[in-house]
This record gives C-alpha cells, sequence and structure tokens, in this order.
C-alpha cells in the first residue's frame, strides 16, 4: 500500500463527473488500499477517488477511527437511494481545500445503496455525521466540492480565505 498524493481545489480533476467502476479488479482492490492509507496519513475520515486524481465512483470512510475504533469502509458506485426531508447544517472540512471548514446544509438522512470489495451490494442509511461525510464523498464522485454547496457571498468569504 502507499500514500498518495492529494489533489488540491481548484485543480480540473476535482470537477469532473467520474466514471462508474467496471470490475472488482486487483487495481480497484489496491487503490481502495491506498486510499484508506492516503485517508489514515492525511488524516481525515472519508476520501474520494477524484481527490486522488482517479476519476471513478469509489470513496473510503472512518468514521470513527479518531475515536480508537478502525472501522475502513470502501464504496464502489455508490447512490443515494432517498433522503430524509429534514436538513441539518455542519462544519465541513475537506483534504482538497486544505485549512478551510464551511458550513454545509444537506439532508439530515440519507439511504445509500454501493457495492462492497466483495462484490455485495449493500443498503444502509446514514444519520449525523456519517449522512453529511457520505454526501461530501458522493459530491466528489460528481465533481462537487463543498464550495459549490454555498451561496455566492459564503463561497466568495471561502474563496478568499482559502487564497489567503
Ligand atoms: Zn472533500
Amino acid at each position: 500500500m502507499s500514500v498518495l498524493p492529494i489533489v488540491l481545489w481548484p485543480d480540473p480533476r476535482l470537477g469532473r463527473v467520474c466514471d462508474p467502476v467496471e470490475g472488482i479488479t486487483e487495481a480497484i482492490r489496491r487503490q481502495a488500499a491506498d486510499m484508506l492509507e492516503t485517508m489514515y496519513a492525511a488524516p481525515g475520515r472519508g476520501l474520494a477517488a477524484p481527490q486522488v486524481g482517479i476519476l471513478n465512483r469509489l470513496f473510503v470512510t472512518d468514521f470513527t477511527w479518531k475515536e480508537g475504533t478502525r472501522d475502513p469502509q470502501v464504496y464502489l458506485n455508490p447512490e443515494i437511494l432517498s433522503s430524509g426531508d429534514e436538513t441539518a447544517t455542519m462544519s465541513e472540512g475537506c483534504l482538497s481545500i486544505p485549512g478551510i471548514s464551511v458550513e454545509v446544509t444537506r439532508p439530515a438522512r440519507v439511504h445509500l445503496i454501493w457495492t462492497s470489495l466483495d462484490g455485495a451490494r449493500v443498503s444502509q442509511v446514514f444519520t449525523g455525521f456519517a449522512a453529511a461525510c457520505v454526501q461530501h464523498e458522493l459530491d466528489h464522485l460528481n465533481g462537487v466540492v463543498t464550495f459549490d454547496r454555498l451561496s455566492s457571498d459564503a463561497r466568495a468569504a471561502a474563496e478568499a480565505a482559502y487564497a489567503a
């Protein structure tokens, strides 16, 4: 496994819609392992493929490792099946926008389906921090970063802070 360089905004690779993962090959397994290692080294709780310059629909998370419980998860071709009506606003950082956290409002509850590394289709409902995290990572697979979720005023302020 290896730690990969993280692509920083405004690299154009962060604005691309990523391609589906077509099969669980050795290259995909290696990519997932490298991305987990990169996420832990960063350190972060989520990392999407375009953040390491690979434009496919794969992201990894570990919501609890910073509290001492490792729970690495790999999501291939994730899709949101449904979202709750209630929203939540959380302060979100991004490994591709280091040093900047912004308030992002998203559905508080999402039902996500994805393929795991062993080929199983998995279905899970996420709430709280995990709901924000999986939506943040899925956004990356669609070429969307936190800045794209802000009002124009909030975005201008965040971009100015990032450039400073
Ligand atoms: Zn991010």
